[in-house]
């Protein structure tokens, strides 16, 4: 019934789309929705699912097939992703692996890293994580205390990371280090770090009030030998390059939340039309009519500009700053969607067995994670205000 409202969206109207959209609504029907409980209570998904994603090309989706991807432009990532968000199927950290690695991969990896991992991602066999946050620091990603010293063919890496998304599960992560510490050439580095490592330790997956399949947990380094050729992009450079990428991921985070709105809207408008209270739907009132005309509102003005941060991406060109409006903004708006839709549900949907609940739960991270919303407005503000802070940084007067 939404569909009666919203715009048709022309980034998915051709039928490459729509064969993709009804191929992933039955995976997720046929494949996923049964195990939800029994991911749930093992705090973690089963490998089964990466491999069978892989078989049905719904990994690394927008990767030339030459490293084994699809091939396809970021929109049909954009539309798996949307899909999952719509029935909140946040278990498989499958867009951290194909959206955000994969591309870390792709862009900055030697020739030999690429054939190495991607094809192996691509079909699901390796499942991989990124760590950048440490338990003493997560917004401020330059305070990094994982080091990695240079011992000639290896960097010997001693840290830790925390709540790493795919963490407990993954073959591979690539890790933000500290390069040459203690000396004037100290800097942040990526390394891509196989978990087979010796001294590479996971801890048990985090008991969270939401997202309870994803198997988020710490990892430890202790004396890791990490050969040289693992380093991914230039030494001191990585910093820069977790910047740059950040772009995107925040995007599939914002991607994310409109598919969770609309599927929120979905199942409210179905229930609202069949539950009765004083011998009417609770549809009938008119407080229920207007919440669900202002969240149509919202979605339908959210996936307009997602739609074109999505095209911006295939372009390459979607900017720090657009990347930062879509995410906060998309996740502040689905956060007020689900908690709406939630209240129209009455004591239901306070049930885990409704999956409005589980929307509920799993939603609010969104504004924690691929930094914070207030970092986001941080980083809008930098745009804003860019000649100005260049001009008091080189006055070296403190910027607040
Ligand atoms: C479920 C989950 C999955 C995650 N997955 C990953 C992952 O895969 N890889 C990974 O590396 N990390 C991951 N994270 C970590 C996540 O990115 C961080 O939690 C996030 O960036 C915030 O960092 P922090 O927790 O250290 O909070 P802090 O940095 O300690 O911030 C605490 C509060 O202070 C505010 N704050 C901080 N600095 C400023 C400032 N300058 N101005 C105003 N307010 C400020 C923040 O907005 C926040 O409200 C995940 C987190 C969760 C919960």
């Amino acid at each position: 019934m939404l569909q009666n409202v919203l715009l048709e969206r022309q980034i998915y109207a051709s039928e490459e789309h729509k064969m993709m959209r009804q191929m992933i609504q039955d995976f997720i029907k046929n494949e996923i929705m049964e195990h939800l409980d029994e991911w749930e209570r093992n705090g973690m998904v089963s490998r089964d699912i990466w491999e069978r994603a892989g078989e049905l090309g719904l990994l690394c989706i927008d990767m030339p097939e030459q490293y084994g991807g699809s091939g396809l432009d970021f929109s049909f990532s954009a539309l798996f992703i949307e899909e999952l968000g719509k029935e909140g199927i946040n278990g498989p950290g499958f867009s951290l692996h194909s959206d955000i690695v994969a591309p870390y991969l792709l862009k900055y990896g030697t020739e030999t890293q690429k054939e190495k991992y991607l094809p192996l991602m691509a079909c699901g066999k390796m499942i991989t994580s990124i760590g950048m946050t440490e338990p003493n620091c997560g917004s401020d990603l330059k305070a990094i205390r994982t080091t990695a010293v240079d011992k000639g063919n290896h960097y010997l890496v001693n840290g830790q990371k925390t709540f790493i998304t795919n963490g407990y599960m993954c073959d591979m992560s690539i890790v933000a280090v500290k390069t040459n510490p203690g000396t004037e050439k100290e800097g942040v580095s990526l390394l891509i770090m196989e978990s087979a490592l010796d001294g590479f330790e996971k801890g048990i997956p985090f008991k969270k009030i939401g997202m309870k399949a994803q198997d988020t947990c710490e990892l430890f380094f202790d004396n890791v030998k990490v050969p040289k050729e693992n380093l991914l992009g230039e030494e001191g450079l990585g910093f820069k390059i977790m910047m740059t990428e950040l772009a995107r991921e925040r995007l599939t985070v914002a991607l994310n939340a409109i598919g969770g709105a609309e599927g929120a809207i979905g199942k409210t408008i179905a229930y609202t039309s069949t539950r009765t209270a004083f011998k009417q739907p609770i549809a009938g009132f008119q407080n229920t009519q207007f919440t669900l005309a202002e969240c149509a509102t919202q979605l339908q003005l959210h996936q307009a500009f997602l739609d074109r941060c999505t095209q911006l991406v295939s372009e390459h060109q979607l900017t720090a700053e657009s990347a930062s409006m879509a995410k906060y903004s998309a996740t502040d708006m689905h956060s007020k969607v689900v908690d709406e839709c939630l209240q129209l549900f009455g004591g239901y949907g306070y049930m885990w067995d409704y999956p409005i609940a589980r929307m509920y739960a799993d939603n609010r991270v969104a504004r924690i994670y691929a930094g914070t919303n207030e970092i986001m407005k941080i980083l809008i503000a930098r745009g804003l205000f860019k000649e100005l802070f260049e001009q008091m940084k080189k006055e070296s007067r403190p910027l607040r």
